[in-house]
């Protein structure tokens, strides 16, 4: 994922001012007209202020800046967090034009906007719970969602499938119509897509009975869910054409934001995960064995002679799954000392004393 931050050379959550001032003074640099031009440097840096420029898009992005990227085997469906993709599908950049506050800006430079008609169905976002336990090993999880599917009567067309289809008449068929407009500097002829048949040139003959000619239909769908091992909390998964279904065009993205619940006793850091073992005094002194909980259930070890408070044991291979195997578990070593001692304690204490212990 691009850090829009960096690319108009700011820290990380820079207010809106900010934002603003480091665009319009980059914008001015690079404007592909000047000398000092860079159109590839343009783009990446328009691209950048069409999110942190837009409240909604900006706190979206700052939300969403740990994404998740690639999966494990069998993870089909799954892509890293394309923000680019995602900033364009939500009305942005790519798509009906700027809806944000640079108007002025391109304005200045003449900048036309690129009026690409973006056939691409809605993205969908979701939130699911998972345990700690499932965070760490993975898991599968299906989930129903209700959404524009294509109508699997005449498979996104709108068309009843026994009609067929006929000529458009508004384009003639072609899908594109052109128009000549007069203006002081001329004539010019615009070429644009055929609104009716949305370029395709072709109408059906007769409406699918099915979707009443949508194309698409309002179902429930079940998507099942991979998670893959390792995933922390906050961190999203996208499934690649998931979301809502558009005839005549991609459908949308399925957006997965995952929320990690804590374990009682064991936290993580990385591939690590890391238990507390509250110990005796006397074990620490002469050594002993506990049982301690790990993912993987109850383990046996051994906490050797004269142990120090805060220090760690290691038990290889029962962390998180990485590609090359498992993290560690440590057990940081809690002393408890007795807040009272019996008479007779206190007595075999004073002879340590007098040991030198
Ligand atoms: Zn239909
Ligand atoms: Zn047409």
């Amino acid at each position: 994922m691009k850090d829009y931050y960096q690319i108009l050379g700011l820290q990380k959550g820079a207010s809106k001012d900010e934002v603003k001032k480091a665009f319009r003074k980059l914008a001015a640099q690079y404007h592909p007209d000047k000398k000092t031009g860079d159109e590839a440097k343009y783009k990446e840096i328009t691209e950048a202020y069409a999110v942190l420029g837009d409240d909604k898009k900006k706190a979206e992005y700052d939300s969403y800046g740990r994404a998740f990227n690639g999966a494990g085997a069998g993870g089909a469906g799954f892509g890293g967090f394309n923000w680019a993709d995602f900033a364009g599908q939500q009305g942005g950049f790519a798509g009906q034009g700027f809806e944000f506050d640079i108007s002025d800006i391109f304005e200045n430079f003449g900048f036309g906007g690129g009026h690409t008609r973006q056939n691409r169905g809605r993205d969908i976002s979701i939130e699911i719970n998972l345990s700690f336990k499932e965070a760490v090993f993975g898991a599968s999880r299906k989930v129903l969602i209700t959404k524009n599917s294509l109508c699997s009567e005449c498979k996104g067309t709108g068309a009843k499938p026994s009609a067929g289809m006929t000529n458009c008449t508004t384009c003639g068929g072609n899908g594109k119509i052109r128009e000549t407009r007069q203006s002081i500097l001329g004539s010019f002829t615009t070429v644009r897509e055929c609104s009716v048949c949305q370029g395709r040139g072709q109408v059906p003959k007769e409406r699918c009975g099915h979707c009443a000619g949508a194309g698409v239909r309002r179902l429930q769908e079940e998507v099942e869910i991979k998670v893959p091992a390792g995933i922390e909390n906050g961190e999203v998964i996208r499934m690649t054409g998931r979301g809502e279904a558009m005839p005549n065009g991609q459908p949308g993205d399925l957006y997965i934001k995952l929320h990690v619940e804590p374990h009682k006793t064991i936290k993580r850091d990385g591939t690590t995960l890391i238990a507390e073992l509250p110990i005796r005094l006397t074990d620490a002194l002469l050594g002993g064995e506990y049982k301690v909980e790990t993912l993987d259930g109850f383990i046996e070890i051994k906490v050797p002679m004269g142990i120090s408070h805060g220090e760690m044991l290691r038990v290889r291979g029962k962390g998180v799954p990485t590609d090359s195997g498992r993290g560690d578990f440590m057990v940081k070593i809690n002393i408890e000392l007795p807040k009272k001692l019996s008479k007779k304690a206190e007595k075999l204490v004073e002879e340590l004393r007098e040991e030198g212990v």
